[in-house]
């Protein structure tokens, strides 16, 4: 757990969430801010800052697979979604914890950047 991280806190029951999917390797929850109807997103329980934080491949694949799951959970794999990772200042990473978000529910522009309103 890293210290004054939001998302380690959150994963530890510390700060509370709308929990969508949690096993010993992964917790998703509900965006508090959704952007989209649904807008939820999946962190790994260990720290990485970001994306590019040397995470080992089969602990990313796994975070990438509860993608998957997630799209069942709220009923949008058919419909589409869309996975967002934001990275460092130029993309607006707010929570330097890595985190996916996806977004679907809706039609969403062909292209836009959702996550940079
Ligand atoms: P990013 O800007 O990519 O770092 O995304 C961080 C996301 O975390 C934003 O979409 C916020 O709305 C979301 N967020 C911030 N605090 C909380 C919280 N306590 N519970 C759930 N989501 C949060």
């Amino acid at each position: 757990m890293a210290e004054d991280c939001l998302f380690c806190k959150i994963i530890a029951g510390e700060i509370p969430s709308t929990k969508v999917y949690e096993d010993d390797r992964v917790l998703a929850f509900e965006d508090v801010s959704p952007m989209m109807p649904v807008h939820t997103l999946i962190v790994p329980k260990t720290h990485y800052d970001n994306i590019a934080d040397n995470i080992p491949d089969e602990e990313l694949g796994y975070l990438m697979n509860t993608v998957g799951k997630v799209a069942d959970l709220k009923g949008i794999r058919e419909s589409g979604f869309r996975v967002i990772v934001n990275t460092n200042d130029d993309a607006c990473q707010s929570v330097h914890h890595v985190h996916v978000h996806v977004l679907g529910g809706a039609p969403m522009n062909d292209g836009s950047p959702a996550l940079n309103q």
